[in-house]
This record gives structure tokens, C-alpha cells and sequence, in this order.
């Protein structure tokens, strides 16, 4: 990495006292990962060398990288009241995070992912909802003070539709920065996606919303300026082992990713965006936050599992060093 980094990614820092930094809403699951010499094709049963259980679930892990780099947070979702349902709520609490408006749903399981990851640590993954689908309005309403109290609100699309926009939608009304990871791919009304004040989307997803197949840093710096015709005035896009190009106003720029010994990029998607928003609400800064968050998910991807990856400031400033 380059040596103006620490000098860069203390700039603007500062802390907000008696508020949260982020609030972020969405999905909790336990992670079944199988370690593959390579991804099954259809039809193909695979044997796996090694196997994991551990915690993700993309909210959860967004808020916990955030937690770990020292944010304030908070999280609203769903769990169901079952054994995951507690394990879930433990690994929250321990990050920090204020798990108060995480509900325990009688009678449903909490959300799970069956993961394969293969030597080059590619992954491919089956989600079950469970008490993530069951996130209502009322439960975002229930966080209204909460929400009053944060300075940024963080979301993905692994809940209903409708409760997504909600979300957006009152966070804008109450006039809060909203940052958005359009993942999964979710059409949303356009009126209500012009309310995003951050959006973060990895290739996929940003080939979705530009029409033009995003694959390489030139296309992704085309496909920013589509995107941004939307209305939106902040936009990442994640790049694997290329990194992100992010636009702000006129900037359109791209920070690589540190070279690493790939173990599994698992999560490193959301640990891009937990540490995206956290260094953006402090330094409302998005060449610093984009550069630094593309190093803080290149040392997640160095080590197994989704939350058991994400690494604390500590060991991030280490890195850096
Ligand atoms: P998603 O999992 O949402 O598709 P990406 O694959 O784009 O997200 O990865 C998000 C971020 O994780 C990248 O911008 C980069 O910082 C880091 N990352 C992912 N894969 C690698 C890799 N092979 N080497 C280094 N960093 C990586």
C-alpha cells in the first residue's frame, strides 16, 4: 500500500459523542460453509475438505465491521427463537453493536447460508430467509428513536421490498445520510432510490442498474456515470480483486486492492460496505473512505468465514503500516 494511507485515513476523522455513528437494518444468518477444491456445476455433488459454521448474514456483518473499526452502532432485524436465533444475538452484542431492536420471532427459524468456497476463494451460496423475511414497517417504525440517533442509516435488500423503501424513505424524512448496498438485486422505485445518499454495488449489480455488463475498472468508471443519472451524487463499485471505482460530483476514480493470499472472500462485499459508511460518516470523505475500505475488505479475504474475518482497527492499521 501506499505510505500516505494512515496519514489519509486519520484525516476528518472524528468522533460523534452521545449519538450512533450508523444504524443498519437487514439480514442475520448463520453461515454452512463447505471448503471445495471447486464449485459444483449442476447436477454434481462435491466433497468438501473442510467445513465451517459461523455468523453472517449481510447486516450483521456490515454492522460489525463497522463496530470493529470503533463505530458507535446500532441493528435492527430479525432472528427467529431458536439456538442460531441466541448465538446471533451474543455475536452482536460482543462486537458492541445494540442489538435491542434485533427481535426474537416465536416460531421461525433465523435466516441460514449454505456456502461453497473453492481454492481461489470464490464462493457460491444458498440463502434461506427465515425470520429475515418477516422484518416489517412497524419494526423500522419501533427504531424511530434510534434512527433520530444515528447519524447514518445503512441498509441492504434481503428483507421485503416495501420495508426497504420504507426505510429509505423515513430515514429521509428525518433528513438522516442513507447509504444503500443494493444487494441482493431488487428493483426498487426509482422516486425512492433518488433519496440514496451512498450506494454501493458490486458488478452484478451495477451491470443491473447501468444496462452495460460491468466487468473491468474502465467499464465500472462508465457504468458510475450511467448510474449516477439516477440522481445520486455518491457511488461505489466493488470490483473483487480489482478493488472499486467510486464517483463523487465531478471525481471518478479507482483505489485496487491490496495484493493478498486469498482464503475465502466470504462477506468481503459487506465488510466493504460496514467500512465504507463508517469512514465516510466520519470524514464525509469518499476518496478517503473508498480507499481505505478497499484494504480494510482485502484483509478480511485473507482469512475464513464472514464475521470471524473481519478484522478490528487494530489489526487494519497494522496492515497499513
Ligand atoms: P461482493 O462480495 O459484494 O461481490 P467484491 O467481490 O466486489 O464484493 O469485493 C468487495 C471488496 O473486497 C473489494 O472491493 C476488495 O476490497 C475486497 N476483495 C474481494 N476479493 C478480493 C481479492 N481477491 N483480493 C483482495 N481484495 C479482495
Amino acid at each position: 500500500m501506499q505510505n500516505d494511507s494512515k496519514k489519509l485515513y486519520s484525516k476528518g476523522m472524528k468522533k460523534v459523542e452521545n449519538k450512533y455513528d450508523l444504524i443498519v437494518f437487514g439480514s442475520l444468518n448463520m453461515d454452512y460453509v463447505g471448503y471445495v477444491d471447486k464449485l459444483p456445476e449442476p447436477g454434481e455433488t462435491v466433497a468438501s475438505n473442510s467445513f465451517n459454521i459461523g455468523p453472517g448474514g449481510k447486516a450483521a456483518n456490515q454492522v460489525i465491521t463497522a463496530a470493529k473499526l470503533t463505530a458507535t452502532t446500532a441493528m435492527v432485524g430479525r432472528v427467529g427463537d431458536d439456538h442460531i436465533g441466541t448465538v446471533m444475538k451474543n455475536e452482536l452484542a460482543q462486537a458492541g453493536v445494540d442489538d435491542e431492536n434485533v427481535l426474537i420471532s416465536p416460531g421461525i427459524q433465523t435466516g441460514i447460508a449454505m456456502v461453497s468456497v473453492d481454492q481461489s476463494g470464490n464462493n457460491s451460496i444458498v440463502t434461506y430467509k427465515g425470520a429475515n423475511a418477516i422484518l416489517t414497517e412497524e419494526d423500522v417504525t419501533h427504531s424511530l428513536d434510534k434512527m433520530k440517533r444515528a447519524e447514518g442509516v445503512v441498509l441492504q435488500l434481503e428483507m421485503d421490498k416495501q420495508v426497504g423503501e420504507y426505510t429509505i424513505q423515513m430515514a429521509s424524512d428525518l433528513g438522516k445520510k442513507i447509504i444503500l448496498n443494493l444487494a441482493p438485486i431488487v428493483d426498487i422505485d426509482s422516486e425512492v432510490l433518488k433519496l440514496v445518499d451512498l450506494l454501493i454495488v458490486n458488478e452484478p449489480e451495477s451491470s443491473f442498474l447501468s444496462g452495460m455488463d460491468v466487468n473491468s475498472v474502465d467499464s465500472a468508471k462508465e457504468a458510475v456515470e450511467i448510474i449516477s443519472k439516477i440522481g445520486i451524487d455518491n457511488i461505489v463499485i466493488t470490483l473483487g480483486g480489482e478493488g472499486a471505482v467510486f464517483k463523487t460530483g465531478d471525481i471518478i476514480k479507482h483505489y485496487p486492492a491490496s495484493k493478498v493470499n486469498v482464503v475465502d472472500t466470504t462477506g468481503a462485499g459487506d465488510c466493504f460496505v460496514g467500512a465504507v459508511s463508517f469512514f465516510w460518516i466520519r470524514s464525509g470523505d469518499l476518496d478517503i473512505s473508498v480507499k481505505n475500505a478497499v484494504n480494510v475488505a482485502a484483509l478480511s479475504v485473507t482469512k475464513q468465514g464472514a464475521i470471524t474475518s473481519l478484522p478490528s482497527l487494530a489489526e487494519y492499521e497494522q496492515f497499513i503500516d
